[in-house]
C-alpha cells in the first residue's frame, strides 16, 4: 500500500483505548481526558476485521497502544485473535509497564517478541509527580520480567525540562549491562505537551557522552525507523535517539494509526483520516472498507510541521497513543 508520495505504509499502531491508569503530565491532564463512550469504542472483532483488511493491503506490523492498553479488558484475547492473521509479520505493544509483568508469559505465549516500555525517571517522587502514582517498583518489575522471558525490550523516555533531565545518563545506564535499548523522544507540542519543554536530541547526546565517552552512530534499524541508535563502550544494548522535532523523518514514514474510536489516522500532527467504524457498522463490504482505506492514505500528508506550528489535530497524545 503506497501514499501519493510513494511512501510503502506497511505499519500500523491501534490505540485499543483512551483511558489509562497513569496520568503523565506531558500526555493526559491530570483530571483525565472526555473518556470515549464504551459504544463508540471498536469492539475486538471490528479491531481484527480492519486489521485483517489491512494486512491484506500490505501492513506487517501492528503496535497495540492507547491510553494504556492493557487497561481494555481482554487485552490478551486480542493479542491471540490478532496472532492468526497470517500475513502479520510482528504484533508488539508500547506500554507503560505498570500491568505488564502478569501478562508477560500470556503475550510471549502468543507470540508477542518485543515490547516497548515507557520509563521517564528512576525517582520514586518524580515519577509519583510526574505520573500521579506511585507505581515506578511495577514498571521496573515488567521490564526485569519481560527481559527475563526472552523478550525484546526497548525502553521510551521524554526528556523535559525541569522533570528528568538530571536523570538521562542513569537511565541510559539501563542500556549498559543488558541488551535492551533505551531510546529518547523529544517531547512534541501535542496536547499538554505545549506547555512543556523538551530537551532536543543533540543535547541529550552530550550530556550522555560526557558521561559515558564518545559515542558510535550505528544508524536507523531500517530505512523506517525513527530512531538513529548510537553504542557506547562497554553497553550492551544500544541508545536511540528519535527526533522529530529536530531532525525530521517524515519522508520515510510507514505508519498509519488507528484511534479507539475508529478513525484512521494518517499523521500524528494534522487530523487528515477517515472515519472506518461509521460505515463497518452500517455492514460494508471488506471489498468498499479496503477501497476507504487506499482512498484515504492518498491524503496522508507529507511531513509534519511541529517545529513552526503547534496547531493541528485537537487530539491529545493519550488519545492517539504515540
Ligand atoms: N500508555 C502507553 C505508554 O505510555 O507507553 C502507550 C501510550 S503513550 C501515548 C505512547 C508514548 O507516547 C509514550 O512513550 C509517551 O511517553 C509518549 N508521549 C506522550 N506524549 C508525548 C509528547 N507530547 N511528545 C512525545 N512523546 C509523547
Ligand atoms: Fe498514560 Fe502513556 Fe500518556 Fe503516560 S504517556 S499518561 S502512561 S498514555
Amino acid at each position: 500500500m503506497k501514499d501519493a508520495h510513494n511512501r510503502v505504509l506497511d505499519y500500523l499502531r491501534i490505540s485499543l483505548t483512551d483511558r489509562c491508569n497513569l496520568r503523565c503530565s506531558y500526555c493526559m491532564p491530570r483530571c483525565g481526558v472526555d473518556n470515549i463512550p464504551h459504544d463508540e469504542i471498536l469492539t475486538f472483532e471490528e479491531i481484527c476485521r480492519i486489521s485483517r483488511v489491512m494486512a491484506d493491503l500490505g501492513v506487517t506490523k501492528i503496535r497495540l497502544t492507547g491510553g494504556e492498553p492493557l487497561v481494555r479488558k481482554g487485552f490478551t484475547d486480542l493479542v491471540r485473535a490478532l496472532g492468526e492473521i497470517p500475513s502479520l509479520k510482528e504484533i508488539t505493544l508500547t506500554t507503560n509497564g505498570v500491568l505488564l509483568a502478569q501478562n508477560i508469559k500470556c503475550l510471549r505465549e502468543y507470540g508477542v517478541q518485543r515490547v516497548n516500555i515507557s520509563l521517564d525517571t528512576l525517582d520514586r517522587q518524580v515519577f509519583s509527580r510526574l505520573t500521579g502514582s506511585d507505581d515506578l517498583d511495577k514498571v521496573l518489575d515488567a521490564i526485569d520480567t519481560a527481559y527475563g522471558y526472552g523478550m525484546g525490550v526497548r525502553i521510551n523516555c521524554v526528556p523535559v525540562a525541569g522533570i528528568n533531565d538530571t536523570e538521562l545518563s542513569a537511565i541510559a545506564a539501563i542500556a549498559k549491562d543488558r541488551q535492551i535499548d533505551v531510546r529518547f523522544i523529544e517531547l512534541m507540542p501535542i496536547g499538554c505537551g505545549r506547555a512543556m519543554r523538551g530537551i532536543p536530541s543533540d543535547s541529550v547526546l552530550n550530556t550522555l557522552e560526557q558521561r559515558f565517552g564518545k559515542a558510535q552512530e550505528c544508524g536507523r534499524t531500517d530505512i523506517s525507523s525513527p530512531a538513529v541508535y548510537y553504542s557506547f563502550d562497554g553497553f550492551a544494548g544500544n541508545i536511540g535517539l528519535i527526533s522529530p522535532m529536530t531532525h525530521k523523518f517524515c519522508q520515510y514514514c510507514n505508519r498509519l494509526r488507528l484511534t479507539a474510536d475508529g478513525y484512521l489516522k494518517l499523521c500524528l500532527q494534522y487530523p487528515a483520516g477517515a472515519d472506518l467504524k461509521t460505515p463497518l457498522r452500517q455492514g460494508i463490504s471488506d471489498k468498499t472498507l479496503a477501497d476507504i482505506i487506499t482512498d484515504t492514505i492518498q491524503k496522508k500528508p507529507l511531513a509534519h510541521s511541529f517545529a513552526q506550528q503547534c496547531e493541528g489535530d485537537e487530539r491529545k497524545m493519550v488519545q492517539i497513543g504515540g
